[in-house]
């Protein structure tokens, strides 16, 4: 897979999460804090709140995209890129390119 692949298959946030939906959860969303499957969907924020537990959850929680405040997809391609790098300078100037750091990319509330 390269950074082509990655841009065709995820175009947007959406994308992303639903790959990480799929691959998570089997599409079958699961409370992170008491495992129930009963959780009703919060569409507008990508998240989903337990009829169990009433706590609230996304598809990214307690994973290493967590808090980020950079898209999915640009994660995507850096993971990609990380994956194929044969040298660590290549990585480095990536990171660069895609102006990822630490800083930018987690929210400063969480
Ligand atoms: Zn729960």
């Amino acid at each position: 897979m390269n950074i082509l692949d990655i841009i065709n298959k995820f175009p947007n946030q959406e994308s992303c999460i639903k790959f990480l939906e799929e691959i998570r959860w089997n599409n079958k969303p699961k409370c992170l804090f008491c495992f129930s499957e009963k959780v009703n969907s919060v569409l507008k924020e990508s998240r989903y709140k337990c009829k169990k537990c009433h706590k609230s959850f996304s598809v990214t929680a307690q994973t290493i995209f967590h808090h980020t405040r950079v898209p999915l997809q640009k994660w995507f391609i850096l993971i990609v890129l990380m994956a194929n790098a044969k040298k660590k300078f290549i990585i480095i100037s990536s990171f660069k390119r895609l102006k990822f750091t630490f800083s930018n990319c987690m929210k400063n509330d969480a």
